[in-house]
């Protein structure tokens, strides 16, 4: 069976099927660049079947070959958050990735412990428009059940507030946007902290549909709340936030290097699951099946959700390219 990281006759199928549907700019909100050298000791084991230095070039030519040729116009890059990286130097690094590629803007990873001292200073790189928490920082020894103030501080909050940063949240617990603290705290801080823009990643990480789509009542009315479609593989989700916040707030993401991922991610019971080969026997499915790469699966999603929703070209425009030039100040 084909791996992670190839591009198979299959894909470029699925990928000339979307090409219609897709416009022709297109802004990645959601994407991790990294350097396997820079990880902590080993890397997980997809990144190391694929490049081993991801630079802007490399997720560009990655992600057109999805979206088609010409299209990327830039992105919201981010360094690839794991337990034990060191933030400090991956961050160095998306600076220079930022350099290399103008039409980008970047997120700084931060950690509860950040060091304020550097973080200041990156933050004076004039493209820095947001910041990225993540729950492996959480000092809970299961970060994915973290609560919202474990892994982003309120001191981050405060220094969103007063530079107008983005803050690019996964959201975790088994409830995510249907959690109560979560809804709770979300809730209190965005309007705590109104200039403070919260981007709700992976559909408010909507991986278990029903999630996002009884949670987001919550958040309704919140006037400085976006969402990213990164990653996520049904339209549900996307559906309730489009429903609940419009095109204006929905913006397309690749989660790249995930989107080089042969598998999905879908919808099980009371939670979700990847499919791929560590969890399933492709072999084995019969009528047989040939897996095409979650980038593919994640745009089939958006563009049925658009279908759904009835979107014009403009609003589809909006959630590939405008929104997020609105929002990060991009061109
Ligand atoms: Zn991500």
């Amino acid at each position: 069976m084909p791996g992670n990281w190839q591009f198979t006759s299959l894909d470029a199928e699925i990928a000339a099927d979307l090409a219609e549907f897709v416009p022709e700019r297109v802004f990645d909100a959601h994407a991790h660049l990294y350097r396997l050298r820079d990880l902590p000791e080993p890397p997980p084991a997809f990144l190391q079947e694929g490049p081993a230095k991801v630079t802007p070039r490399v997720w560009r030519a990655r992600l057109e070959r999805q979206v088609g040729r010409g299209r990327v116009t830039g992105g919201l890059l981010m360094p690839f958050p794991t337990p034990g990286c060191d933030v400090a130097l991956v961050n160095r690094r998306l600076l220079e990735d930022l350099d290399r590629d103008e039409a980008s803007v970047g997120a700084l990873l931060i950690a509860p412990d950040s060091d304020c001292v550097e973080l200041t200073a990156a933050l004076e790189h004039p493209r820095v428009v947001a910041l990225k928490p993540y729950h492996c920082f959480s000092p809970r020894a299961s970060t994915q059940d973290s609560r919202l103030g474990e892994y982003l501080p309120e001191w981050a909050w405060r220094l969103a507030n007063e530079r107008g940063l983005v803050i690019v949240l996964h959201v975790v617990r088994h409830g995510a946007l249907s959690d109560p603290g979560n809804q709770r705290t979300i809730v209190a801080m965005c309007r705590r902290y109104p200039s403070a823009r919260l981007q709700l990643a992976h559909a408010a990480r909507g991986f278990h549909a029903p999630n996002t789509v009884r949670g987001i009542a919550a958040i309704e009315g919140l006037e400085n709340v976006w969402f990213d479609s990164s990653g996520i593989c049904e339209a549900a989700a996307l559906v309730a936030i489009l429903r609940a916040f419009g095109p204006s707030r929905l913006m397309f993401g690749s989660d790249f290097p995930v989107s080089e991922i042969r598998g999905r991610c879908v919808t099980v019971g009371d939670g979700f699951l990847w499919l791929y080969p560590e969890t399933l026997d492709w072999q084995a499915v019969q009528p047989p099946v040939r897996p095409t790469l979650v980038g593919l699966e994640s745009l089939r999603a958006l563009r049925a959700a658009a279908r759904i929703m009835g979107l014009s070209r403009a609003a589809v425009q909006r959630v590939f390219h405008d929104t997020a030039r609105d929002l990060y100040g991009t061109r």
